[in-house]
Parts: C-alpha cells; structure tokens; sequence
C-alpha cells in the first residue's frame, strides 16, 4: 500500500472510529437518563398510590386506582401467593401487562409491538394486612421517538464531521509525501542523467526540510568527489604525458644507437632516471592529494603542537644540515590529527629550505582560543602576482619552472586541503627579496 493512502485510511479510520465511539456513547447514555427519568415517574405515582389505596375503603379502589393510573399505561396488584388481585390497563396495547419485571434493576424495559414499555414494580401493604406487589407499566413511545431522532442527528453529524477529516487526511498525505516524490524523480534523473541536480528546500523547517538539506548536502559531496575525480585524472594524465614522453624518446634512441656512445648513453640513463623519480613524486602527491579530504581520515586528538613541530624539525636537520629554529611555549595543547598537521608543515618547511638558502623559523603561537603556527624564510619572495594562485594544483612561480627545485606544483594545494580537513587557516605573506611567511591558524579546541 502507499505511503499516502495509508496515512489516507490510518487518518481516516481511526477518525472514524472516534466519532463513532463518541456518538455511541452519548446515545447509551441519554436513553438510560431518559428511561431512568420515565421510571422514577412511575415509582413515584405508584409510592403515591400505595398510600392512597391504604386510606381508601375496598370500594373506592377501582376509582383510586383509575385516577393513578398512568396514560398508554397498564397496573396489577398480584398477592404473595401469586393471584391478581387487581389488572387494569388504559391502552389496548397494554392487555395482559404489566409484565413480570427480570429483577435486573430497579425497573424492566419490554417490546411491546415494536414500542418500549417501562415497568416498575414495588411491595404494597394492603388494609387487610395482606403483602402484595404492585407492578406498573407506561408505553414509551416518545422516547422511542426521541432515541430515533437522536440516531438521526448522531448520524449526520458523525457522517458531516467525516468530510473535513478526509479532506484534511488528503491533504496531510500530499504534504508528506510530494517532498518524497520530487526527492524519488530527482533521484531517478540524476542516475539516468549521471547528473547531481539539488531538490528544493523548502522554507519550513521540519523534518522534510531536513530531508532536503541531508540530500542536499550528499549531492554536493558527490559532485565535489566526482570532480576530484575527474580532475585527478586529467591531472594524471597531463602531468605524466611529459616525464613519460621523455623515458620513451631516450629509450628509442638508446634502442636505435646502443650504449656505443658512452656520452649519449649517460645522457639517457640520467634523463631516464630523474624524469622516473619525477613521475614516483608526481604519483605519491597526487594519490595524497586525492586522499586528502576524506573526512573519515582526519582523527582528532589532544596533542602538544610543540612536540609534533620538534618531530617534524628534527630529521629535516639531520638530512640538510640546515638551520630550522622553533619559538614558541615549550608546551602548546590543541585538538588536532598530528599525522596530517606534520605533514602540513613538512611541505611548508620543505618549500621553505628549497626555495631559500639561511635559516628557516618555525613561530608557535597561542591567541584567543587559536594555535598559530608560522614557518618563515629569507629566500627570494614570491611576487605579489602569483601569489592568489600559490595554492592551485601545479601552479608554480615562473622562475622556479626551470629551475632545478625538483618540484611538482601540488605540494601548496596538498597543504590547502589538509588545512581544510584540519579545519584550520593556510595564508601566505611575501616581499620580494625580503622573505616569505606562510601562516596556519586553527582553534585549540574544535567544539569552540
Ligand atoms: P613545488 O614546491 O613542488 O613547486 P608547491 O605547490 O609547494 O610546489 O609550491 C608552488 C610554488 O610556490 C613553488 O613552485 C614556488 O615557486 C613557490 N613557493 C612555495 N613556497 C615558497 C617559498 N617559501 N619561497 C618562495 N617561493 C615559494
């Protein structure tokens, strides 16, 4: 069944239900009110009649009994042994009642021809000391009348509420389940059409809405993910195209020539040789660079950012020879992945040792909540042009282009990334001739 016609019949039914069970119970309830109201009339008129008869000769009874007897009624008088002492009826109907009452209650209801009679019964003394019973019966055929009017008006108003509670159930059904059409057709377009479209939000801010923002949010992280994707390919495939074209032109000409010529040979050993290291380099970045945003890669932890800065100095000094100084509190406690955030200043430090010659400084810093880390150099600066670029994939300072730094253009854009995945600030400060600052900031603790 769908979801809309089962809200549609749950709705509906259970609606149905309470306004049925509301009418029935104030229907049950009047006509006991009414027969209990019709009952204690005739217990009334026959306590009265009691009395009376006791005053009354043996020969005025008849007329006594007469003047108490109810319209549409019937009244006897039976004796403890069972005899009648007096049956009289002023309706037709009524010939042969009163009835005998089922001792259920206080007074007995019975169908006389399709019309309710009401009978009560009650002890009578009479002046000869004799203990007998009276027992009087009234037809009801007003409150028959009444009763059926009333099931009338239940009815119609049961049946008139009904069609704004199915109304509001078609409603309420159409509500809850467009959203969840759109969302089923945009999915199915988009798998047909390998697209990534976004359905509408909507204003209202319900669990829909949510539903919405949730699907939303899952398209943008594929459609960011397919791009990578993508990008990461055409990046492959283009950075790769020259250092394998490179080992391919060599090894034909060291195919077509030998190792006879010794200088040639050499020549094509070495191209061979670094143009492969280019290409190890290029690969490892790239699959780093593909990995880098992966949420579920990141962990956070409470480290000490002076420690993880000392783990990334220390080999780089051993391996250069280099002056790298670290200053800053000697303990500086902060919410991070220390394995990608040592990453991050690895690149940074390393693009500081290459592209600059004397001492490169490491400035740890702690303010308002924020952990700032600085990695300074005095090499040549980066002109102010290239500096908006500085993080793009393969973006590298035209003068380094043909220099012998060994690098590929994607250590910056690695940092981005990891930066974004730190949650953390990467900017850039540069003069040139004078030096270059590379700036990260993230908060000591990421709840805050
Ligand atoms: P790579 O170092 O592999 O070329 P990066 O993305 O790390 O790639 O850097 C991009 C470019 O930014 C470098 O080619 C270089 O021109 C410039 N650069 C990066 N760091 C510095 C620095 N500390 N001083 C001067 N130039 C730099």
């Amino acid at each position: 069944m769908k979801l809309r016609t089962r809200i549609h019949v749950f709705t509906t039914l259970l609606m149905f239900l309470i306004l049925a069970g509301l009418s029935t119970g104030i229907y049950f309830l009047f006509e006991k009110m009414t027969y209990e109201r019709q009952a204690d009339q005739l217990m009334g008129r026959g306590e009265e009649l009691t009395v009376e008869l006791q005053k009354t000769a043996a020969e005025d009874r008849d007329m006594v009994i007469r003047a108490y007897m109810p319209p549409d009624g019937a009244l006897l008088i039976v004796g403890a042994d069972g005899r009648k002492i007096t049956d009289v009826e002023s309706d037709s109907r009524l010939r042969g009642f009163p009835a005998e009452p089922d001792g259920s209650g206080p007074y007995t209801i019975t169908d006389v021809k399709g019309v309710p009679a009401v009978t009560v019964a009650m002890p009578f003394i009479s002046t000869g000391g004799e203990v007998a019973e009276l027992r009087i019966t009234q037809l009801a055929d007003d409150i028959a009348n009444e009763l059926a009017t009333l099931r009338l008006i239940l009815i119609g108003l049961t049946a008139a509420a009904m069609i704004p509670v199915i109304a509001s159930s078609v409603a309420l059904g159409q509500i809850v389940t467009r959203p969840i059409n759109v969302l089923t057709g945009t999915m199915r377009e988009n798998r047909e059409k390998g697209a990534y479209e976004k359905i509408d939000e909507g204003r209202g801010r319900d669990e829909l809405h949510e539903m919405a923002l949730a699907y939303n949010d899952m398209m943008d992280q594929l459609g960011r993910n397919y791009e990578k994707q993508e990008r990461f390919v055409s990046d492959a495939s283009h950075e790769l195209k020259t250092p394998i074209t490179v080992i391919e032109s060599y090894a034909r000409l060291l195919k077509r020539r030998g190792f006879g010529d010794r200088n040639v040979a050499d020549e094509a050993v070495e191209a061979i040789l670094s143009q492969s290291i280019r290409m190890k380099d290029l690969t490892a970045q790239l699959l780093d660079l593909a990995r880098s945003d992966q949420a579920a890669a990141y962990t956070f932890k409470q480290a000490d950012i002076r420690d993880i800065a000392e783990e990334t100095v220390r080999p780089m000094r051993q391996a250069y020879g280099r002056e790298f100084s670290i200053e800053g509190p000697e303990k500086l406690l902060a919410e991070t992945d220390p394995d990608k955030l040592r990453q991050l200043l690895f690149i940074l430090l390393d693009n500081a040792r290459k592209y600059s010659d004397g001492a490169v400084r490491l400035t740890l810093e702690e303010k308002e909540g924020l952990v700032e880390l600085a990695v300074a150099d005095h090499g040549p600066g980066i002109p102010e042009a290239d500096l908006p670029h500085l993080f793009d994939r393969f973006y590298r300072v035209n003068s380094d282009r043909n220099r012998k730094t060994g690098g590929t253009g994607l250590g910056l854009s690695l940092a981005k990334e990891i930066a974004d995945g730190l949650g953390a600030e990467i900017s850039v400060e540069s003069v040139v001739g004078v030096g270059t600052v590379f700036r990260i900031s993230f908060p000591t603790n990421r709840q805050s």
